[in-house]
């Protein structure tokens, strides 16, 4: 009986993990990816479409050339799971498990926030960072507003890219002296475990004239005042709206008791990533390990995972504890990438090393993407 591995979500966790079980047992397994998508998109090319540096179609990977020895791809919706059975129902039927990865990421709430689904945007989903790419040409002048609604919520360098990638997009259409930038977040630096990163984003935004408003949540937008109301209470007026929405734990996730409630991020062995049912393994942003919601750490955590299966099947040592480690590529503007290198549990506090923008890491970022496409995708 070959073993049977179940992957809830073909996202950054996903897709890294399928991938090294292929390429370490192949046929000997039976594994079943499962996705509600068609393609995977890269957290990153949001902001290329919406931007319009990129056109849509070049930035969806379709799951249908994922052709990979012992694996299976199905698009269906997880509809529930039992982790303790190890059994997964879909639109498509019944799967059962004998080793579960839940890759499922986070969800977004948009009504969390009021009045951002009447009076704003936002560009953390695939639909919502295209459809920008259309309402973008039509802001002429008045703030615009690049607002954080919760706590937590996936690349945090996002925002200040989002605000950088603005101001030269304003000024390119000759429209940025009638416009302002206002970057809400809810750290008192955009980049908390690196002060050097910090640093220089916050330098660019006074170079640029972006304010930075720090500590602070947007909790509710008035489309009718055309105002963001912050958790301090103070409201900001917003001609175009830019938002983050609310991240909670998907409610399928929470129905299979894994978590408790909509910010009870997976609990996890946090050198495992096992949860408490032996065998069932939570990666990337769904977990609660303690990393920011980001592609590498999910798959920085994929790999844990996957290296624990790999040795448990073949007999071999046990894989190194997750260490939480990652490097993420922050776009400055100026068609300039910089990138931090963050460690968030091998040592007492978390730490983050910045190297400058500079034309070497542009390049630096397009083999991140493309070498990953390459080995999800490739044959
Ligand atoms: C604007 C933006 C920029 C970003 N930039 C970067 C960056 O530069 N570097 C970086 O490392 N990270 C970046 N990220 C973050 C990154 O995209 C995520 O952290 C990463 O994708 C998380 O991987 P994951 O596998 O945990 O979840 P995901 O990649 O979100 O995958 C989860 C998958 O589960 C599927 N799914 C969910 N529910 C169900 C269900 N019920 N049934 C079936 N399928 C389901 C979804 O369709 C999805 O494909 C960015 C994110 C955004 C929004």
């Amino acid at each position: 009986m070959k073993t049977r591995v179940v992957v809830l979500g073909a996202g950054f966790g996903g897709l890294e993990l399928t991938t090294m079980l292929s390429e370490a047992l192949g046929d000997t397994l039976d594994i079943a990816l499962i996705d509600k998508a068609d393609a995977f998109v890269f957290g990153y090319s949001k902001l290329d479409v919406m931007f319009g540096r990129q056109l849509p179609a070049a930035v969806q990977h379709p799951y249908s050339r994922i052709v990979k020895p012992g694996v299976r791809f199905l698009k269906s919706t997880v509809r529930s799971f039992d982790p303790a059975a190890k059994r997964v129902v879909t639109d498509h039927g019944t799967l059962e498990a004998d080793v579960l990865i839940v890759a499922l990421g986070a969800d977004l709430d948009l009504a969390a926030t009021p009045g951002l689904i009447e009076g704003g945007n936002e560009f953390y989903s695939v639909p919502g960072a295209f459809a920008l790419r259309d309402v973008l040409p039509r802001f002429e002048r008045g703030p615009a507003i690049v607002g954080v609604t919760g706590k937590s919520f996936k690349c945090p360098p996002a925002p200040s890219e989002t605000a950088l990638l603005l101001h030269d997009y304003l000024v390119a259409r000759g429209r940025r002296a009638a416009t302002d930038i206002t970057v809400v977040m809810p750290f008192g630096t955009p980049i908390p475990p690196s002060p050097d990163t910090s640093q220089a984003i916050l330098a660019a935004f006074a170079e640029r004239g972006i304010t930075f408003v720090k500590d602070n949540l947007v909790a509710a937008l008035v489309p009718e005042r055309k105002v963001a109301v912050l958790s301090d209470g103070r409201e900001l007026p917003y001609a175009l709206f830019l938002g983050v929405p609310v991240h909670r734990v998907p409610q399928v996730v929470i129905e299979s008791g894994l978590a408790t409630h909509p910010f009870d991020w997976v609990p996890v062995n946090k050198q495992t990533l096992e949860t408490k049912f032996p065998g069932v393994y939570a990666v990337g942003d769904v977990n609660g390990v303690g990393t920011p919601k980001a592609g590498v750490f999910a798959e920085g955590s994929a790999r844990v995972v996957a290296e624990a299966i790999i040795a448990r099947l073949r007999g071999g040592a046990a894989p190194e504890a997750y260490k939480g480690q990652g490097s993420c590529y922050v776009e400055f503007g100026h068609d300039l990438v910089g990138r931090v290198d963050v460690d968030f549990l091998s040592g007492p506090k978390p730490t983050g090393t910045f190297q400058p923008p500079s034309p070497a890491l542009v390049a630096e970022k397009v083999v991140f993407g493309s070498s990953r496409v390459g080995r999800w995708f490739g044959g």
